[in-house]
């Protein structure tokens, strides 16, 4: 859609303004023109340089799936690796090949823009290039953005205001770190002596290295470090080509081309203690920010804009219902921060030196973990077992979706799990628990809820409760 703002101080009246179209702006904003708001989403480039987050790994179609936009991204000739070749807890190689599934190696400007061009044909008004400038609340209960773009300055006042503007905020960061402190070191090369259809992941003794090749023919060479030797480096090429000179897989990047400036870029992991409000809610990286060893950034940031678009839904239509909404996001917010930082406090754990050298103990320790290790046994129930609820199974109300509205719901809690559940199979689990015949077998147990879901389903549930002792054998003794 092109714009015709008339003269240079026009003002636009919109109910959500989104500012930035990263991958969490693209997506809240497209998702709430679903749900049938009038949106305007402001980006500051035209997505024609390149930016980092380049490798988005297989699971990422499960979401781009349920979003409706895995055809777009399939068909947009990205590269599909098939392997990773890990050398990190020991001086050999460990080669992960795809296994059914690949992901994606992406120019993440090209990636952006095609979130975009979605987001306009759901109904998105999309002002780019643009700037937002610093948002201000007026007595009207709207917020007034000043935006600058080619053809001078633009007001647009927005009822409810999205902030997806990646590391930075507007308004006094309320940034809880969770990492010790890193940045990345990376630049682009032509022709390096590296493999060739796989990505490369080294640990090094007082750093990491990431490199992979991109659909433009450039290969993206990244190194992470502590930001004190940073500091204490004037010459940034210079020191740079040195860290890759002592990588076994990227060294050969030294005998191609550097086609770009070396930058550097923060990349420790944070948290923001006020995601949000009434009338303003952060998404993406300026909600949190995750180790970028998972390369899950750009699926995590996707995820905070479409729950953020539930959040924003609920707090638009259906007010009575804000505290939940407001509840519901954080919780979402700090379990992916816990599942993420759990996953990289392992996988430093394994690293070559990581108990040698301060760089990886630093990790290792400041990685602990937030979630509890849980056990799963082998189920062996037997047909003729019969269960109880554990006494350590709790049903409470928990925020949850339901349709588009965000609502509270009972759910079932249990040192197992990571969140509260209140849906299996499209079931409340609250209202199957209420029914279980105690000291039932499987085969009542699946009685009881015929009424619900089809035995099939039950014997799913049943054995999931069961490994994850929710379920336990009636005859063993109750914890005291
Ligand atoms: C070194 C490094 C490597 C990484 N590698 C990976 C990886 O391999 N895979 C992965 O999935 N993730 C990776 N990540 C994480 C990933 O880059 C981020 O998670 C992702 O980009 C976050 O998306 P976002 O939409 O929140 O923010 P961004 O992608 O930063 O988007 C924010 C947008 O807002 C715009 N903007 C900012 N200010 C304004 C303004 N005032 N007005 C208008 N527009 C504005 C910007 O132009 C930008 O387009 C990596 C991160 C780092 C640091």
């Amino acid at each position: 859609m092109n714009f015709h703002f008339g003269d240079s101080n026009s003002q636009i009246n919109a109910e959500v303004c989104v500012i930035g179209g990263g991958p969490a702006g693209a997506t809240i904003a497209r998702q709430l023109a679903l749900l049938g708001h009038s949106v305007y989403l402001i980006e500051k480039t035209d997505n024609s340089q390149n930016k980092v987050g380049e490798s988005l790994p297989p699971n990422i179609l499960v979401l781009l799936d349920a979003l409706g936009l895995q055809k777009r991204i399939e068909e947009a000739s990205f590269l599909r690796p098939d392997k990773t070749i890990v050398r990190w807890s020991d001086k050999s190689d460990f080669t992960k090949h795809s296994n059914g599934q690949r992901g994606f190696l992406v120019n993440r400007g090209r990636f952006d823009q095609i979130l975009l061009e979605a987001a306009k044909e759901a109904g998105v008004k999309v002002i780019q290039p643009a700037q937002a400038m610093r948002p201000v609340f007026d007595d009207t209960q709207c917020w007034n953005i000043p935006v600058k773009y080619s053809s001078g300055l633009l007001k647009i006042k927005a009822k409810y205001l999205v902030e997806a503007v990646g590391k930075r905020s507007f308004f006094g960061w309320k940034k809880e770190r969770f990492s010790a402190p890193t940045v990345a070191l990376y630049a682009y090369w032509q022709n390096p002596n590296v493999e060739k259809y796989a990505t490369l992941i080294e640990a090094g003794r007082e750093e990491w290295f990431w490199g992979a090749h991109l659909p433009d023919g450039n290969f993206s060479a990244m190194v992470f470090i502590d930001p004190k030797r940073k500091r204490s480096n004037r010459n940034l090429e210079s020191f740079y080509r040195s860290l890759l000179a002592e990588s076994s897989l990227l060294r050969g990047c030294l005998e191609g081309t550097i086609t770009s400036k070396v930058k550097g870029c923060d990349a420790s992991s944070y948290i923001d203690t006020e995601p949000v409000n009434k009338h303003s809610i952060k998404v993406g990286e300026t909600c949190f920010s995750i180790d970028p060893l998972s390369s899950q950034g750009v699926q995590a940031a996707m995820n905070s804009g479409l729950q953020g678009s539930f959040v924003v839904h609920t707090l638009l239509t259906r007010p009575e219902n804000s505290a939940d909404a407001i509840e519901f996001y954080q919780n979402r917010q700090k379990e992916t921060v816990a599942r993420h930082h759990k996953f990289a406090a392992q996988f430093y754990s394994e690293a070559y030196f990581h108990d040698t050298e301060s760089f990886w103990r630093k990790r290792v320790n400041s990685e602990s973990s937030l979630l509890p290790a849980i056990p799963q046994k082998v189920s062996d129930l037997s047909d003729n077992m019969r269960l109880r609820l554990s006494d350590s199974a709790t049903l409470i109300d928990v925020p949850c979706i339901a349709g588009d509205i965000i609502v509270k719901r009972r759910g079932l809690i249990h040192p197992s799990f990571e969140r509260p559940v209140a849906y299996v199979n499209n079931a409340e689990i609250a209202s199957l628990l209420n029914i279980i015949p105690q000291g039932g077998t499987s085969a009542e147990i699946k009685q009881a809820w015929m009424p619900y879901i089809s035995p099939l389903e039950s014997a799913g549930i049943i054995d999931w409760l069961y490994t994850t002792g929710v379920l336990v054998d009636s005859l063993s003794d109750r914890v005291k």
